[in-house]
């Protein structure tokens, strides 16, 4: 009899175990999302394996949500929860199988390195305590958990540009959350004179997690009601999208002059920007934004390029009930949905860690680049001077 051990009752844990008895044939599922059909992502520890040969099939890989996912796909693992390194993994079409010999008994696998609420809560908590931050509940999950916006800046002044960034509302996609990570210990630096120049032009509002009962449940897109959020833009639901709800409410209160929503892609191996091209708005002068700040961030950091995206909507046919299309036709404003892979960055390939938390830290931490380039092009509605 076997002694393996593999489980997933933690926060942001998903698996279905089938058979664990061979080392050479452990078989297993992923598991949809809450209430909804989306499925792809995993994260689960595997215990009693120390220096065996382990070939994990994960049976039902293609019938994920995004199976282009799983080419070229390598697996992570860690056995501390802090480096997280790829491992062999192939796909025949059907399966995705995992290779591995572990150094040590214990050893967590994930689809991409793992943001936790644990780690969500530190990172709110840990910034209130600077001088020109805050942070303020909007609202509650489907669950009951609490929606958190940090607040940087001088809000109170009205000729601030308003600028949001949110992240996560696809709750697998946690790069998304190291990004914000990597942007906020930026923006906390006040030895660091962009943030000054983009403080005195601007406040900002970021949500690090739209979608926290997502995140724990370890779900791939859904929110606990089983509610994509990123589709949910038009006319949210009080009750079933909650968090989209208060977002929106509290994004009229304030007005929105750049709005930034942070995703992963399973597919593409590249980080790329979908933008407003499609909305019933777009016109030269948001066009000019849209170029200054793909240009801007492109010259400042190479792990952003512009070649490999999504097809451009044509003009009037993008779907308002996503996010930054809602947004950029609501408040005539710039308004993007960042791309990060699961992969890595084909144009510049890292063997060991593929795209990893530190590098979406750094992509993180370079935004400031375009946002400074982009502020001076943007003219406040209500501002006397214009
Ligand atoms: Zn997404």
């Amino acid at each position: 009899m076997s002694l393996i051990k593999i489980s997933s009752a933690f926060d942001s844990g998903s698996i279905e175990v089938i058979e664990a008895q061979d080392p050479q044939n452990i078989q297993l599922n992923l598991r949809k999302d809450t209430n909804a059909e989306f499925m792809q992502w995993f994260y689960f520890r595997i215990q009693e394996v120390q220096g065996m040969d382990l070939k994990i099939d994960i049976l039902n890989a293609s019938e994920a949500s995004y199976p282009e996912g799983w080419e070229d796909y390598q697996a992570v693992v860690s056995y501390d929860r802090i480096t997280w390194f790829r491992v062999p993994t192939s796909y025949d079409g059907k399966k995705l199988t995992i290779e591995f010999m572990p150094e040590f008994n214990s050893m967590f696998v994930a689809y991409f390195a793992p943001y936790t609420h644990d780690q969500h809560l530190n990172l709110v908590s840990s910034v209130q305590m600077m001088p020109y931050a805050f942070v303020e509940h909007i609202g509650k999950t489907v669950e009951g958990r609490d929606i958190d916006m940090i607040v940087l800046g001088d809000d109170t002044d009205e000729t601030k540009k308003k600028v949001w960034m949110i992240a996560r509302q696809h709750p697998g996609e946690s790069m998304a959350e190291w990004f914000v990570e990597g942007f906020m210990e930026r923006m906390l630096d006040s030895n660091d004179a962009l943030v000054r120049q983009l403080l005195d032009e601007a406040v900002f509002y970021i949500i690090p997690n739209v979608n926290p009962d997502g995140s724990i449940a370890g779900n791939l897109r859904a929110n606990a009601a089983g509610e994509n959020l990123n589709r949910a833009w038009g006319n949210p639901d009080p009750v079933t999208m909650p968090e989209v709800y208060h977002i929106l409410q509290n994004m009229e209160w304030t007005g929105v002059d750049l709005m930034l929503d942070i995703h992963g892609d399973e597919g593409l191996p590249y980080n790329f920007i979908s933008s407003i091209e499609g909305i019933p708005s777009f016109d030269a002068y948001l066009k000019e934004q849209l170029d200054t700040f793909k240009e801007t961030w492109m010259t400042t950091n190479p792990d952003f390029q512009d070649e490999h995206a999504y097809p451009i909507n044509d003009p009037g046919q993008a779907n308002l009930n996503i996010c930054s299309k809602a947004i950029g036709e609501k408040f005539k404003c710039l308004s993007l949905t960042l791309e990060m892979p699961f992969k890595d960055n084909a144009d510049y390939p890292d063997p060991i860690f593929g795209w990893s938390p530190e590098r979406s830290k750094n992509l993180g931490a370079s935004i400031l680049h375009p946002i400074a380039a982009v502020l001076p092009k943007i003219i406040k509605k209500e501002d006397p001077n214009q």
